[in-house]
């Protein structure tokens, strides 16, 4: 059967002409939908086609082959392209010259692979002069090309670079003493060419293809052939990039921004995509192409700078490019990130995406979008969005980059000041440096505490590895729209650029600046917000939000950084559906977190309260009791801590329901395992030695983690939960009574159930416990008695569970822990390698399994609730916090997520965007 599959979709010439729009991302890539969303809209752009990525998905799983019906589309294609253009591509007379670019569904700077200048040979480039009149232009493009050409499309399989070329070009710059290459003439481009071409032949073993329809077969094939790279394969895995299924690849016609003094091209921002600041941003090079300008081997020019260019065209073409930026910001209600080319005068759009940012830009853009004002000065500006769009732009990433600490103001007057260069990456970074990617990724392997600082004179696709693994970058060329640059920006990376006064040695490994040198392993701290690098480590301090939410500082209040934060927390909170809670174990902890909107606490660990000071003692003269006096003996000393503990956290939590868990972990966790420790140990409470090392013995288990732990503690030692359940209702009474009312919510939670008699065994003692005191006491206090659902017998019996609790809270750990089988401790060990392989899409613990895990959950929520209607459900494993988890919990139904402290307002921002996706 025929395929009749589309594979070449034209764009250019408006509307009527143009195939694809920006709905078809997946389809065409990032960069070909969004040509053709721009040529929908009559913005100039250089017309061509896109190859689509589903034909790059076939040609990868056929090995190499194109899917039928393909090559004949794409020849029907270029045909009318030549036909619109009125040129035919690398013909000798009137040569169409096309650019072949990659571009995947989601952009990633530097990873893929273009060619420009491609139809271009012996014989075309005569046609190029002839109809342009630009030797000059001709013969750089053809140089160009050939070097693109042999890096990009034949370097793979021969080990040819760029470098090869360049080192040609730097010797013949040296020949006729031209310190720029837009210096050299149009004679000495063509000798060049003639020096390339005789590069090309020695590497590739081929004399450089004369035929056009050749050269653009190879370079769709090497943009194909790019997506499988190991580059681009490493991108993907740091990014969490799945799903694609490849790139497309762009054809455009060539302009040309190297044809003289009112030619050239550059990069810009419709804002700042490092501080958020609203005003464009951008860097251009005059007589340039393209990769001249993200090279960073010539440094731009500030785009401000262009309208007093000498030539007249410039201030035109500047207005030009603001109007099209901004009404291009309005199109796609996000900053854009776009390439132009001026040729000759006449503004040309290369591409626009969706801008690469800091955390604390995209929250800024997502505040100063949605109120149209300028949050530092108070200006007036446009308002593009509402504040569910604004949400939606955000992600928990972006808010979490405000909890940052920074430099502290003090300490950095004091630092000594090595050089200021370009602001690329906010936000502090101290580390040790390094010089190569590959020792910053093995420093941070072998301890994932270690912090470097990676130095380069510049950063390539290669280095990326590095680059995530540092904790900041430096750089002595390139500007803010280099490599490093777009690269660290997109992961709120600490990074300066193009600090020119550092030389930096590979081979010595050593910064020199003036007299100094540093070398690797030496100190430094970077200010990305400023671009000040300077010598050894500077104290950070807390992130203005969180001095003015933790602290309350009324001067951190004022901060924009603070009122913006609190903007879009107002924001999430007023689009939520279900309640954000914490896992908080003190008083201090959840007072932070309700200061960070916590609507209660989701999970006390109480087994964190026992390590305090002299508790531990306690708890183990507890362990070491031989009978039941002897044990309660042990917990009446920790019943008075613990109900302090409470009290505390009552107050703290004064309206708010707290859930506290009995105790959970295995009892050799609280028992010393050195000789030393046992000894001092057996001192202290004094018993022999020798009876404090059987015990220890005694209470080893080949698996703790599915041993004696959880709800069986309290059902061999029923004391132990008549005690904590004593502290827990004791304290909320104390607090109630007391003269400063407190309104207390009591969740008595009790762990690792299995099965229904285990929770009535325990519901029993916990309530006749409960009762008591509450009689007692004679206060009205009303309290729960529910329980964690983290074994799957338990989702899988809840209905029956419901019938005894009157709360779940999901234990998402052990139950990823119980239904997959991997421990939770012992995971690293084979996890990266399951996620290199692609045997597990990411971490089980991090980010909820829906398809497993989660229908576990759902059913433990349906079948509970259909035993008892009004069952509250709640979730209080590490994936409470985690913001793809949390959207599944709106989804399936829980009341309430609970988090850490500092994740809260992450939390608060996922649930938001989980109800306006609906
Ligand atoms: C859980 O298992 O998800 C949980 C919250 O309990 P813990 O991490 O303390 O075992
Ligand atoms: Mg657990």
């Amino acid at each position: 059967m025929a395929n009749n599959k589309k594979y070449v979709y034209f764009y250019g010439f408006g509307k009527e002409h143009t195939e694809g729009d920006t709905s078809m991302k997946a389809l065409l890539g990032g960069k070909g939908a969004n040509l053709a969303e721009m040529a929908n809209a009559n913005i100039p752009v250089p017309p061509g086609f896109t190859v689509s990525t589903e034909a790059c998905a076939c040609y990868s799983k056929n090995g190499g082959r194109y899917p039928q019906g393909m090559e004949d589309q794409l020849k029907k294609t270029l045909a009318k392209l030549e036909q619109m253009m009125g040129k035919k591509l690398g013909d000798a007379d009137d040569p169409l010259l096309v650019s072949v670019r990659s571009g995947a569904a989601i952009s990633m700077p530097g990873m893929m692979d273009t060619v420009l200048n491609l139809g271009l040979t012996d014989k075309s480039v005569h046609g190029f002069i002839k109809q342009t009149g630009n030797e000059r232009t001709a013969w750089d493009c053809y140089r160009r090309f050939i070097d693109m050409f042999g890096d990009v499309v034949m370097g793979p399989y021969t080990g040819l670079t760029h470098h090869d070329f360049e080192i040609e070009l730097e010797k013949i710059k040296k020949k006729y003493k031209a310190t720029d290459d837009t210096e050299l003439t149009a004679e000495q481009l063509k000798e060049l060419v003639e020096v390339y071409k005789k590069v090309y032949l020695e590497k590739v073993k081929k004399p450089f293809p004369q035929d056009p329809m050749q050269q653009l077969d190879l370079a769709i094939r090497a943009v194909f052939g790019s997506w499988n790279s190991e580059r681009a394969e490493k991108y993907r895995q740091i990014n969490k990039i799945t799903g694609l299924l490849g790139t497309a690849v762009n054809v455009c016609t060539m302009v040309f921004g190297n044809m003289g003094d009112e030619s050239g091209t550059g990069v810009a921002f419709t804002r700042d995509g490092g501080t958020g600041d609203s005003k464009p941003m951008g860097e251009y090079l005059i007589n340039a192409q393209g990769e001249d300008v993200v090279a960073g081997i010539r440094t731009p020019k500030d785009l401000k700078d262009m309208p007093s260019e000498n030539s007249k065209v410039w201030k035109k073409a500047h207005a030009d490019l603001m109007k099209i930026m901004s009404r291009l910001e309005k199109h796609y209600k996000y900053p854009q990130d776009v390439e132009f080319t001026v040729q000759e005068g006449k503004l040309w759009m290369l591409q626009t995406r969706n801008a690469k940012r800091t955390g604390l830009a995209g929250v800024r853009w997502a505040v100063e979008m949605a109120t149209g004002e300028d949050m530092y000065t108070g200006e007036k500006l446009p308002k593009i969005l509402n504040q569910k769009e604004a949400l939606t732009t955000l992600s928990g990433d972006d808010l979490e980059q405000l909890l940052f600490p920074v430099f502290d103001i003090a300490a950095e007057k004091k630092a000594k000041l090595i050089t200021t260069a370009l602001p690329a990456g906010p936000g502090a970074a101290v580390g040790q440096i390094v010089f190569e990617a590959k020792d910053a990724e093995a420093a941070v392997k072998k301890d994932p505490q270690a912090k470097v600082i990676l130095v380069r004179q510049d950063t390539s696709p290669e280095d990326v590895g590095g680059m995530w693994a540092a904790q900041g970058v430096l750089t002595s060329t390139g500007g803010m729209t280099s490599h490093a640059a777009v690269v660290a920006r997109g992961w709120g990376k600490c990074c300066i650029c193009g600090a020119g006064e550092l030389g930096i040695d590979y081979k010595k490994k050593v910064i020199t600046v003036g007299k100094k040198t540093y070398k690797a392993g030496d100190w430094l701290s970077l200010n990305g917000s400023t671009g000040k690098v300077y010598e050894g480590q500077i104290a950070t301090q807390v992130s203005p939000v969180v001095a003015g939410v933790v602290d309350g500082t009324a001067a951190a209040k004022k901060d924009p950084i603070y009122k913006m934060y609190d903007l879009v927390s107002k924001w999430s909170d007023n689009n939520r559906k279900i309640n954000v809670r914490t896992n908080a174990d003190t008083p201090k902890d959840a007072a932070a977190a309700r200061a960070f909107g916590a609507e209660g606490i989701g999970l006390c660990r109480t087994e964190h309260m026992f390590f305090e000071g002299d508790r531990i003692w306690a708890i183990r003269e507890f362990i070491l009791a031989e009978d039941e006096a002897g044990r309660k003996a042990a917990l009446a000393k920790l019943l008075k801590h613990q109900q302090k503990d409470f009290e505390g956290i009552f107050k703290a939590m004064d309206g708010l329901p707290v859930t506290v868990r009995l105790l959970d972990p295995p009892l050799h966790e609280f028992v010393p395992h050195t000789k030393k420790d046992q000894q001092e140990m057996a001192k202290r409470l004094g018993v022999s030695a020798k009876k404090v090392a059987d015990r220890v013995k005694q209470l080893h288990e080949f698996n703790p983690m599915l041993g004696h732990r959880g709800c069986r503690l309290s059902v061999t030692f029923p004391e132990l939960c008549v005690m904590q359940t004593t502290a827990i209702i004791a304290a909320a009474c104390k607090v109630s009574k007391a003269k400063k009312k407190v309104k207390v919510l009591p969740e008595i939670m009790i762990p690792l159930v299995g099965t229904k008699a285990e929770l009535d065994y325990l519901e029993k003692i916990a309530r006749e416990t409960a009762e008591e005191i509450i009689k007692k006491s004679g206060v009205a206090l009303k309290y729960m008695i529910g329980t964690m659902i983290e074994i799957p017998r338990a989702a899988l019996t809840a209905d029956e569970i419901a019938e005894t609790a009157e709360f779940f809270s999901f234990g998402t750990n052990d139950l990823t822990q119980m239904t997959f089988g991997y421990s939770r401790d012992d995971i690293g060990t084979f996890l990266p390698d399951y996620l290199q392989e692609k045997i597990l899409p990411t971490d089980p613990f991090q980010h909820l399994d829906r398809n497993g895990v989660g229908q576990l959950v759902q059913m433990g929520v349906e079948r509970g609730r259909s035993t008892r209607p009004d069952l509250k459900c709640g979730i209080c494993g590490e994936h409470g916090g985690d913001p793809a988890s949390v959207k599944f919990c709106c989804k399936a139904g829980l009341n309430y997520v609970s988090c850490s402290p500092f994740r809260v307002p992450i939390a608060r921002l996922a649930a938001a965007q989980a109800a306006i996706a609906g």
